[in-house]
């Protein structure tokens, strides 16, 4: 077993990674939460809340999965501790509130790592599991749910925390859960063996869709990690880069979590996000992947996986408005047809992304009752605030990703419709046999009412 002694006591979370506006991350809909923090897993719960309560993590969700309108958000953020590492096993036990970056920076100098992780790592391990979470490497490892040994949940029905195992409906129900089913209070999950903290990095560029797709069956083969950037062209043409990584040892300083090189200090103006603006953007990226293409280089692992992580406040350039993150899956078979089409229908309405990026989806199946990968490709698109025009555009993309199988990502989601909803996740209606009775967020009663 290690000394898990982590810097991170209840008092000590970074307060600068913490949401204290108690919004989400696209900042849409920006309604005014009350947060009742808890300091111990299993300190009083205020489940009598008027308009009930809902768990709350480090708030990375980007629409209204983590918000509860007119209720109490019940922030578990302080309950950070990590409890157990069998350096043996790889299994790791801690407290829900626990940061996958915290996580990752005790697990690496014993030759472990999180088996899955997003984009961000401030992201707390009761969030990893209720949104069931992917990374770049779904293909082989399955989402994060796959990986659950254990968890300890606390309802308001339940005069004692329940643990629940693979195999128990409400351990099903739990995984892609959204908070829904009681608060996590703890979880033990399996680790993934690493050789170090290092990463060889590859860049791959693609000219088109039919490059993109040979390209995407060879990554998949050949790599542990796999992220695609892309930049839309006029009349359905395509251009981007692979980002491949496969684990390497490294130095022991590349073991701790690096601090941000930067951070957006206020909420920049439009035309930030204009369309010239994005064009240039995506231009210098683009320019930029492909010469990084030359060669395989040895880099640590937590800017390869997290590289908006470096910056802080990040979501601020979208102004004060906010913006709309679009992330959908279409199916194997319908993905060569269907995601070119759908990019097009977004470029023919002259609409702005901003930071496009596809992963390919594998076979592994979650256990997860409304889990949202399945086997195929897929896409997260950042729209930043463009009115009524893009919410009629996203709903008529509902309909398309629907029609083909796909559904969209509930932890991405701020506007989809009861009706779409029900056709994406069409096992919903168990889900809310199991939900909490005192639990509700904002995002479940606008899709089930
Ligand atoms: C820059 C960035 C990149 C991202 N990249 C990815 C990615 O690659 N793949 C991916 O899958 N996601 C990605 N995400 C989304 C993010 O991983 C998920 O939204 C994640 O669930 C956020 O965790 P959180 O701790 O912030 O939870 P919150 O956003 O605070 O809450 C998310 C949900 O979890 C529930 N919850 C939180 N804690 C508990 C608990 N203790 N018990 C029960 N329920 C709880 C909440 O009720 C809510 O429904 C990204 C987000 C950002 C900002």
């Amino acid at each position: 077993m290690a000394d898990l002694t982590h810097p991170l006591s209840p008092l000590a979370v970074p307060d600068t990674e913490r949401d204290d506006d108690a919004s989400s991350w696209g900042r849409y809909p920006g309604h005014p939460q009350q947060r009742r923090r808890l300091w111990w897993p299993h300190d009083p719960v205020p489940w009598a809340s008027r308009g009930g309560v809902l768990p709350r993590g480090l708030g990375r969700s980007y629409g209204d999965s983590c918000l509860a309108h007119g209720g109490t958000l019940v922030d578990v953020t302080p309950c950070a501790r990590l409890l157990e590492l069998d350096t043996a096993t790889g299994l790791l036990t801690a407290e829900a509130g626990a940061s996958l970056g915290a996580i990752a920076a005790a697990a690496l100098p014993h030759g472990w790592y999180p088996p899955v992780v997003p984009g961000t790592r401030h992201v707390t391990l009761g969030g990893a599991i209720a949104n069931d979470i992917h990374g770049k490497n779904h293909w082989s490892a399955g989402s994060f749910g796959c990986h659950v040994r254990s968890i300890e949940l606390r309802r308001s029905d339940r005069a004692a925390p329940v643990r629940l195992a693979p195999g128990d409906p409400l351990f099903a129900a739990t995984i892609g859960g959204i908070g829904l089913t009681g608060i996590i209070a703890s979880a033990t999950i399996a680790l993934a063996r690493v050789p170090g903290p290092g990463i060889v990095s590859r860049t791959h560029a693609f000219g088109s869709w039919d490059d993109y797709f040979a390209q995407a069956e060879e990554a998949t083969r050949a790599h542990a990690h796999s992220v695609e950037w892309f930049a839309p062209g006029a009349r359905g043409t395509v251009r981007g880069t692979f980002s491949l990584g496969d684990p390497a040892a490294g130095p022991a300083h590349w073991n701790a979590e690096p601090s941000a090189w930067g951070v957006v200090p206020f909420d920049l103006p439009a035309a930030a996000t204009s369309g010239p603006a994005i064009a240039a953007f995506n231009a210098v990226y683009f320019r930029a992947s492909v010469r990084a293409a030359r060669r395989p280089r040895l880099v640590p692992v937590w800017p390869f996986m997290h590289p908006l992580d470096g910056c802080r406040h990040v979501n601020r350039i979208y102004g004060r408005r906010g913006f709309l993150q679009y992330h959908f899956v279409v199916p194997r078979g319908a993905d060569r047809t269907e995601v070119p089409a759908i990019l097009a229908a977004i470029a023919d309405r002259g609409m702005r992304v901003f930071l496009p990026v596809m992963k390919q989806f594998g076979p592994v199946a979650s256990p997860g009752l409304l889990s949202f990968p399945l086997p195929g490709t897929s896409v997260a698109l950042d729209f930043p605030w463009q009115g009524d025009r893009l919410f009629r555009l996203l709903d008529e993309l509902d309909a398309r990703v629907a029609d083909c199988g796909g559904r969209v990502y509930i932890a991405k989601d701020a506007r989809m419709s009861g009706q779409a909803f029900r056709r994406f996740y069409p096992r919903w209606e168990e889900l809310e046999r199991h939900r909490d009775p005192a639990i509700r967020s904002h995002f479940w009663q606008r899709v089930t009412r």
